[in-house]
Order: structure tokens, then sequence, then C-alpha cells
């Protein structure tokens, strides 16, 4: 097989600031459909790999092939269009609006919250708003205003608003932070029924909930991969288990 089989592929790559490599000729490559949780300690590089991915920081050399695009070479709004998505852990979603106005909002003919007010709704956004609305089960929730939700069914709208663009690869950073252990379970849930049609990509601290989602884990470590495979075998890992335990 060759690195165009994959949905991403991550050559090489390496960014520096100040001399520093906070990701260091890394390789990684992600199948369609693959739902991957990334670990590590802080400061492993987690955050500035998603952050190369999504174009908010630019690599030092090295490449993301990302289905046919060269995603290093491209701005981060072009990125966008190409069909990643990036939820970061501030929220972003309009507390004012319902819910099915947050879905509205963000189908990618709409322009904003400010476009919407000139935007002709269509049966074609209504249906594609119902059926996001339901795969992060706020379907009983449409007109319920964003502000009063709670803290995990907030997490999830911003989420649908992502599927909203109807991205091939989801990026997450510790989408269970603050949840409660039934909303852990339901966003375990909701990211099994995401990655049956689009790709996974999880920063995640919460072992348990690694354990309930992960099918593949790698693992970072000073900006390079230390370990990579299914979570029995990577947390039986003498090394992981160094990194992890302390010396
Ligand atoms: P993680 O998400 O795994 O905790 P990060 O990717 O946030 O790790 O950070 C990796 C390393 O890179 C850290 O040492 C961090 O201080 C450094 N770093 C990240 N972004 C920058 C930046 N913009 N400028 C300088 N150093 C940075």
């Amino acid at each position: 097989s060759t690195s165009t089989d994959f949905l991403l592929a991550i050559e090489d790559l390496t960014v520096s600031f100040d001399g520093f490599k906070a990701v260091d000729t890394l390789n990684m490559y992600i199948d369609k459909n693959e739902l991957r949780v990334i670990i590590g300690p802080n400061g492993a590089g987690k955050t500035t790999l998603l952050d190369l991915i999504c174009g908010k920081t630019k690599a030092s050399s090295g490449s993301i092939k990302f289905k046919n695009h060269e995603l290093t070479k491209q701005a981060e709004h072009e990125i966008v269009r190409t069909g990643v998505g990036r939820k970061f852990q501030t929220p972003s979603i309009y507390e004012n609006l319902s819910v099915y106005e947050n879905l509205e909002v963000s189908y990618p003919e709409g322009r904003g919250v400010f476009g919407s007010l000139f935007f002709k709704s269509t049966d074609k956004v209504r249906d594609t708003v119902l059926q996001i609305a339901e795969e992060i089960q706020l379907l009983d929730e449409l007109d319920t205003e964003a502000a009063v939700l709670s803290h995990g069914q907030k997490q999830w709208l911003e989420i649908g608003m992502l599927l909203m663009q109807d991205p091939e690869l989801l990026m997450l950073d510790e989408p269970v932070a603050g949840m409660s252990a039934k909303e852990r379970d339901e966003t375990a849930e909701l990211l099994n029924r995401i990655c049956q049609n689009r790709s996974v990509i999880v920063i995640e601290h919460d072992m348990e909930f690694v354990k309930k989602i992960a099918r593949k884990v790698t693992v970072l470590h000073q900006g390079k991969i230390l370990a990579e495979g299914a979570m029995d075998n990577v947390q039986n890992d003498e090394k992981v288990i160094e990194v992890y335990l302390g010396h």
C-alpha cells in the first residue's frame, strides 16, 4: 500500500519554535473511517500536531497529504474547505440562538450568523439540520436556546456545527473534559456514529474514555511517536509506562 491509500498521510513533519522541535520528523497515517486517539504527557506536541493539520501553525518541513491536497501549502480557510473540521476547547456556539439556528447558520452556504439574516432556508438545509441533530442526539432540543443546554449538549452542538460542513476528517481536543459519566458514555457513542462515514482524530487524557473509544492509539512524546497500536498493547508498552509513571 502507498501513502495515497490513506485519507491523511503525514510524513517527516517537523515544526521548530526557536530551535525547539515541538513536532519532530513525525510520520502518521489515518485511514478513511478511522477513529484515532492521540495520547501523551503535557508538552508532547499533541495540540501542535492538530494545529499543523488545520493550518493554524505552519510546518518547518515535511508534508501533510489529505486526499490529493498538500495541506502544508494551504491557508487555514482553504483547509476547512478541503474537508477538515477542528473543534477547539473554547466553545463557539451562539448562546442566544436555538439549537436549530446554530446548526442552520453552520451550513456552508449560509454566511455565518449575520449572513443568515438574508439566508433563505431550503429543504436541503433543513434536512441536513435534522439529520445532524439526530446524530448529536439533540432532535428533542431543536427550539431550545443554546445558552440553557447542559455542558455536554453544548459540546455536541459544537460538534454538530462542524458536521454541518460535511468534513471528512474531524479533529477534537479533549471532547469529554468537564462532562458527567453519562455524557462521556454518550460522547463515545457519538464518536462511533461519526466515524461510520468520516475519520476522527481525538486528543484525550481520560484513559477510561480512551479505552471505550479507541481502536488504535498513538502515543506522542517529545514531538515523536513513542508507541502506536491497539490500546491493550500500548498501555503495556514499557516505554509508555515509563513516560506516564515517571522514572
Ligand atoms: P501537548 O498538547 O501535547 O500538551 P503542545 O503541542 O501544546 O503539547 O506543546 C508542545 C511543546 O511545544 C511545548 O513545549 C510547548 O511549550 C511548545 N509550543 C507549542 N506552541 C508553541 C509556540 N507557538 N511557540 C513556542 N513554543 C510552543
